[in-house]
């Protein structure tokens, strides 16, 4: 038997590793931990937290509006201070990368700073040092992906959004994904006047329709200027700012431009052609069902190896490593009704399969769906709309697709999601009572489907 120093090595300290590490430790194996930067990765410092928190930044310019309506006087226009909260943000973080430190440390994992490359399928070297391994995890997560153009060194990716200086009084975002819509719902909160450019006529890809157009319309609404169809052909630096042109030959002028354009996974220096670890043709690193890549005592979970980019998805992968290796035994993960958030303002929360998803997989399919001006605005005053959306698998009764756009959406689909899994009937939404008065209530008195 040949003796290693870990029985499990970690390349990356983002979600889905620092779970891995911490668990297989709590196992009672012996793990080291490959960090070069903050620990925490894309969700704790250039992702999910920062950009929630910069969410509930943008939410307050809505509040102070809409309180007017409520009878609040504010004695003054509210000012709001971009370098204050650049500094309350900086500060959680490192708080969060000290929690994250602390979380390896008590669990016995040992932590080596510097950039991991994979030597053989048990062997990586950190900084000119090597370690041993009975298991490797690779999870390292991605990066932002920029298309090649004229000017592209003049644009920005969200990794740089949170810290920008000055504050951009003018933001063009190209992209119409999560990451696009969320940053140009945030902007226009704070008070920058934004504009979306999209390739596509609908923003959103993957997601249902409606929600695709409500959404859009919403944030319209809400004072950002959403332009579909529209390609980006070059940047410069002009004397008033940078100035994108468009395929179509116009110009718009921008103080920042974020190309949110979609994530690459990290597998570039890592050594993994050296030990011979297989990537798909995305470039992630192919995986079986149980996370293993081609190398077998190598494994992979989360962005690099790109199934679902989302963090729970990754710490939910990274336990079905440790159950394999150190725990309860093999499974496999289910990603159906994983369900999911994008918090532009008004929020989108969805779960299950569209409504066009849904007819292809399951056939004939009826569709509940409702739109309204929810309380809190009969009086605020802001003209924003919620939209609901049930799809129906018609001969089983099940719930197979939950979709809304409206304030809380993300709190309030996760709670239906576990119904969901536990495939719950459009006959169990009816019998369930509602809470009186929410929006959510709205998911339990659909009652009429819509024709066709
Ligand atoms: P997405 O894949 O969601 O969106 C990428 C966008 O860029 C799409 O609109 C795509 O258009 C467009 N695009 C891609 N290539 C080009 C190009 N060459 N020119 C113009 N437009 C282009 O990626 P994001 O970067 O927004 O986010 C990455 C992932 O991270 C998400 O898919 C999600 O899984 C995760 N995430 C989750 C969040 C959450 O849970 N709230 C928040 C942020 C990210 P098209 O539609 O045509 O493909």
């Amino acid at each position: 038997m040949p003796t290693f120093d870990f029985d499990l090595f970690v390349i990356g300290g983002g979600s889905g590793g620092v779970r891995a590490a911490r668990m297989a430790a709590q196992h009672g194996a012996r793990v080291g931990l490959a960090e070069a930067a903050e620990l925490g990765g894309t969700c704790v410092n250039v992702g999910c937290i920062p950009k929630k928190l910069y969410s509930y930044a943008a939410g307050y310019a809505e509040s102070f509006e809409e309180s007017a309506g409520y009878g609040w006087k504010l004695p003054e226009a509210p000012q709001f201070d971009w370098a204050y909260l650049k500094t309350q943000r900086a500060k959680e973080i490192s708080r969060l990368n000290g929690v994250y430190a602390s979380l390896l440390m008590n669990s016995g994992v040992t932590l080596v700073t510097g950039w991991a490359q994979l030597v053989d399928g048990h062997t990586i070297e950190v900084d000119g040092k090597r370690h041993t391994a009975r298991h490797l995890l690779v999870a390292t997560g991605g990066t932002p992906y920029v298309p090649e153009m004229p000017g592209r060194e003049h644009i920005v990716t969200s990794d740089a959004m949170f810290d920008l200086a000055p504050f951009p009084k003018r933001l063009l975002v190209v992209g119409g994904g999560y990451i696009a819509c969320e940053f140009a719902s945030i902007f226009n909160g704070l008070g920058a006047k934004v504009t979306q450019l999209h390739r596509r006529a609908h923003l959103l890809t993957g997601f249902d329709d409606d929600v695709r157009q409500f959404v859009a319309n919403e944030m319209g609404k809400a004072g950002i200027e959403v332009r579909l169809n529209v390609e980006v052909a070059s940047i410069a630096r002009g004397s008033h700012g940078l100035v994108v042109t468009l395929a179509r030959g116009q110009q718009v002028e921008a103080d920042t431009v974020l190309f949110a354009t979609g994530r690459v996974p990290n597998t570039q220096g890592l050594g993994l052609e050296a030990a011979g670890v297989a990537l798909d043709e995305r470039g992630a690193i192919a995986v079986d069902a149980h996370y293993r890549s081609s190398v077998p005592s190598i494994y992979a979970v989360g962005d690099v190896s790109t199934r679902v980019q989302l963090t729970p998805v990754a710490l939910a992968e990274a336990m079905v490593v440790v159950d394999a290796l150190f725990g309860k035994g093999k499974r496999a993960l289910d990603y159906e009704y994983i369900p999911t958030a994008v918090f532009t303002h008004p929020n989108i929360g969805t779960c299950g399969y569209t409504e066009l998803d849904a007819r292809a997989r399951f056939g004939e399919v009826a569709v509940f769906s409702t739109e309204f001006k929810s309380l809190r605005h009969t009086l605020s005053g802001r003209g924003e709309r919620t939209f609901m959306k049930l799809v129906v698998h018609k001969a089983t009764d099940r719930v197979v697709g939950l979709h809304m756009v409206g304030a809380d959406a993300g709190e309030i689909v996760q709670g239906f999601a576990v119904a969901m899994r536990a495939g719950a009937t459009k006959a169990l939404f009816d019998s369930t009572v509602g809470i009186h008065p929410t929006a959510a209530e709205e998911f339990v008195t659909m009652r009429e489907p819509m024709p066709g």
